[in-house]
């Protein structure tokens, strides 16, 4: 049985990255390391780079590569992710970041799947997102007329001040310009796998699992 895989999973905001990458840590049984998760927590449980990043997040600006790695880093090494295996969702966001993190190489991670979604899927599909904004619970409506629909608890779910189309379209093209880079990036040091990500989850799910097997990395069982 091969090492368990690391992984970097790359996609703009509304390709599916969160769900994909849950089920697929679920199934490969990795740890899934989220950096908007990790930072939430590093802020709401107040440790020092905690409040180095909520300093930044106050004045509206990035957080600084080398931050970011080295909160990604702690992580890693208190989990003992070497072994473990890992999928990274939201990281590495820069080329900096991949450098620092998984060497000028990329000889830190297996491979890196990137969620292939055209930016007019995702502007549509974004439009379409109701999140209950006391539970989270999110679902996309069919009719982006509808404005709310309701939770199973009953509360309105209901587009995000910063779901429509011209946010959508800002947040896209500062993704393009930070992140866009990485995908030639792995993919020089050969280790990009671009996956179809328009459909139904279930089969983006088994393009994944088909990309991951042609490379070795899933075990036989
Ligand atoms: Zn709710």
């Amino acid at each position: 049985m091969p090492n368990p895989p690391r992984i970097v999973v790359l996609g703009r905001q509304g390709a599916g990255k969160g769900t994909q990458c849950a089920r697929l840590a679920a199934y490969l049984g990795v740890p899934h390391l989220s950096t908007g998760d990790l930072f939430r927590t590093a802020v709401r449980d107040g440790t020092p780079v905690g409040v180095q990043v909520a300093g930044y997040l106050e004045r509206g600006e990035l957080v600084p590569d080398e931050l970011v790695v080295g909160i990604v880093q702690e992580h890693a090494a208190a989990e003992g992710l070497d072994d473990r295996g890992y999928l990274l969702d939201g990281f590495p966001r820069t080329i900096a970041q991949a450098e620092l993190f998984l060497g000028s190489d990329g000889k830190g991670v297996d491979v890196a799947v990137e969620l292939d979604v055209p930016v007019d899927v995702v502007v549509e599909r974004i439009a379409r997102r109701r999140v209950c904004p006391v539970d989270g619970w999110t679902t996309i409506v069919d009719d982006p007329s509808v404005a709310a629909v309701p939770c199973p608890d009953g509360h309105d779910a209901v587009q995000r001040e910063d779901d429509t189309p011209e946010a959508v379209r800002r947040r896209l093209a500062l993704y393009e310009r930070e992140t866009g880079p990485l995908g030639p990036w792995f993919a020089q040091r050969g280790l990009l796998e671009r996956v179809d990500g328009v459909g139904d989850p279930d089969e983006v799910f088994d393009r994944i699992l088909g990309a991951l097997r042609a490379r070795g990395l899933l075990s036989a069982a």
